[in-house]
Formats: C-alpha cells, sequence, structure tokens
C-alpha cells in the first residue's frame, strides 16, 4: 500500500515528522515552503540540512512541476550561509539514492561549513 497520507506527505518519512513537528529538532529557518535544521551528527561546526516541507523523495524525484523549490533551497542556502558568518566558503550537497550516500529519502540539501572541507569527492 502507498505510504502517502495525504498530498506531499509521507507517514514513513522522518524529515516529513520534522516537518510536523512530531520530531523535534533545532530549526535555524522556516517559510511556507522550506525549513532548515541543524544535522543530528554534524561533519562541520555548521552542518544544516536545508528541506523542502512537501515529500520528494530526493534530485532523483524532480520535474518540471516540482523543481522550483530547489531555487528556494538555494536562496535559504545562501541566506544561512551569510547569518552563520561562513564568508570564507562553505558547500551545499545532496546524496541521492543508495550509491549516493542517501539514507533519508526527503529531498534535503546538507550546508556545510566552519572549517576548510576536505575536497575529497569520492
Ligand atoms: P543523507 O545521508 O541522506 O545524505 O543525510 C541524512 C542526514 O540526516 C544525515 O546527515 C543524518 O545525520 C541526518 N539525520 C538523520 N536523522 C535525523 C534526525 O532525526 N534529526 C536530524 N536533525 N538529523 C537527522
Amino acid at each position: 500500500m502507498a505510504d502517502k497520507s495525504r498530498k506531499g506527505k509521507s507517514m514513513d518519512c522522518i524529515f516529513c515528522k520534522i516537518v510536523s513537528g512530531e520530531i523535534p529538532s533545532e530549526k535555524v529557518y522556516e517559510s511556507d515552503k522550506v525549513i532548515a535544521f541543524k544535522d543530528i551528527n554534524p561533519m562541520a561546526p555548521v552542518h544544516i540540512l536545508i528541506i523542502p516541507k512537501e515529500h520528494i523523495g530526493g534530485v532523483d524525484e524532480l520535474n518540471e512541476s516540482n523543481a522550483g523549490i530547489v531555487k528556494d533551497i538555494m536562496l535559504v542556502a545562501k541566506h544561512l550561509a551569510e547569518s552563520f558568518n561562513l564568508e570564507n566558503g562553505w558547500r551545499i550537497v545532496s546524496n541521492v539514492g543508495e550509491d549516493g550516500g542517501q539514507t533519508v529519502r526527503h529531498l534535503h540539501f546538507h550546508l556545510l561549513g566552519g572549517k576548510k572541507l576536505s575536497v575529497e569527492l569520492a
């Protein structure tokens, strides 16, 4: 049976539960379409996850009708990088699927900064 309880939300998705408040998070930004919160297992001094409120599985589920959210997320990333004083640089990354290292199937972008990040890509 499909796990969609209602449009834009997936019952089994932990990030949908963070959006609804069912799972607590340390939120650093919220708009009608996007929220950002601190990663529970930070890989850098600043490690924020930026996600759409709507359930989209990952970059691989983007299409002409839902991809506009990525522009919103990138502008939130820029805003947060400024708020967290990452003037020396930062990284934004989205893992896709098993080989890409994606562990939560809800589109999210990691905003990382506050240290000199490794340049290793794979
Ligand atoms: P992925 O591996 O899918 O690219 O990233 C998922 C991220 O979500 C990981 O960095 C992980 O630490 C984070 N994460 C998983 N569960 C939770 C949670 O319940 N709360 C928060 N704040 N982060 C989580």
